[in-house]
């Protein structure tokens, strides 16, 4: 068995390899070649911890495995390491025998902001050049980073709700030579396309304030009660998502559809609009919104490429299991 350790990641793992495997990953799960399995999510009732397992196979990319890992509020504050911790498990499929451990969590976000950026690449107008991103957290730079190489935007502008959190969404901006300005929620109407990606549980954005022919991609609504923009937006918009099933119970489409707004038909994958079965926007004028609610495949998927530039890289630690 393999092991790439978390601190490995950085210098193997590159955006483009990322926005590579979550958009193969994605075509694989419209064209039914890859399906995750049922999430696990638990209350440890020890250290205010939540744990899980998201896992899924591949059978296109002979991808098998999962990813273990979750929320520990007091790490940072009693052991100085970061909240989220994650690991990735690959199998072999043709034995079962364990394959490879990789450390899982600059993967996620790097997973993450792959998901919106193959969505900007597939959805967003061509000529878009106004760049809106609402929220400025931790994983709020990575969507930027990679949503910035999809299109030759000239501004961004961003607004959060804890204002003082938005200077460094200005260093990622500024560090791609792109000009930031914050702005109120109602000046969101001036941009090509939103990523949303806060911990909010109500919405934010409303549907007038956003301009027809925009491409939004809502990151941050990936459990129950999670929510970021007005329900009438994803009525007025073409739908997309990574997991039609995650999205009406988790994701962004939970709201629009319990209120009768949408139904489940309405929403398409993204993969769909990979393998050129779906035409994704079809004119200038319609907004499209991706649901990204984040599944286990994109992390096994992230996983096995790292792996992979692990071995090229003569990095990866051997171990007989
Ligand atoms: P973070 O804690 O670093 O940042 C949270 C962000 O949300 C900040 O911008 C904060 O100002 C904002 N915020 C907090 N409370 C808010 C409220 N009540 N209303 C509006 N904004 C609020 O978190 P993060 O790591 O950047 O993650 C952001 C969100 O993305 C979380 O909800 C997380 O679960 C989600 N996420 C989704 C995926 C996915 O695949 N879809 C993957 C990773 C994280």
């Amino acid at each position: 068995m393999l092991i790439v350790p978390e601190h490995e990641i950085a210098d193997l793992m590159t955006r483009e390899a990322a926005f590579d495997a979550v958009e193969a990953v994605f075509a694989a799960m419209a064209a039914g070649q890859a399906y995750n399995f049922p999430v696990v999510r638990e209350a440890l009732g020890h250290e205010d911890a939540l744990y899980g397992f998201k896992g899924g196979f591949d059978r296109s990319g002979l991808t098998l495995g999962l990813k273990a890992g979750g929320y520990w509020p007091n790490n940072l504050e009693t052991k100085g390491i970061i909240n989220h911790q994650s690991t990735v498990f690959l199998f072999d499929p043709d034995t079962g025998r364990p394959r490879a451990m990789v450390g899982g969590n600059l993967l996620t976000a790097l997973r993450t902001a792959a998901a919106s950026a193959v969505s900007i690449r597939h959805l967003a107008r061509r000529d878009a050049r106004v760049l809106g991103m609402i929220g400025a957290g931790h994983q709020a730079k990575f969507q930027l980073r990679a949503a910035l190489e999809q299109r030759a935007f000239e501004k961004v502008i961003g607004w959060n709700l804890h204002p003082e959190m938005l200077p460094g969404l200005e260093e990622v901006a500024r560090g791609a030579g792109v000009p930031f300005q914050a702005v109120e929620l109602d000046e969101m109407h001036a941009a090509d396309v939103i990523v949303s990606i806060t911990s909010s549980f109500a919405a934010i954005l409303g549907a007038d304030q956003v301009a027809p022919g925009t491409h939004l991609a809502c990151m941050g609504t990936d459990t129950k009660g999670k929510q970021e923009v007005d329900p009438a937006l994803l009525a007025r918009a073409r739908v997309f998502t990574d997991e039609v099933a995650q999205a009406v119970s988790l994701g962004e489409a939970q709201h629009a559809v319990a209120s009768g707004l949408i139904g489940e038909g309405d929403i398409q994958t993204l993969g769909a609009v990979i393998n050129g079965d779906d035409p994704g926007r079809r004119s200038d004028e319609e907004i499209t919104l991706f649901d990204g609610t984040g599944v286990g495949l994109q992390d096994l998927a992230v996983a096995a490429a790292v792996v992979d530039l692990a071995v090229e890289k003569g990095v990866a630690i051997e171990v007989e299991v």
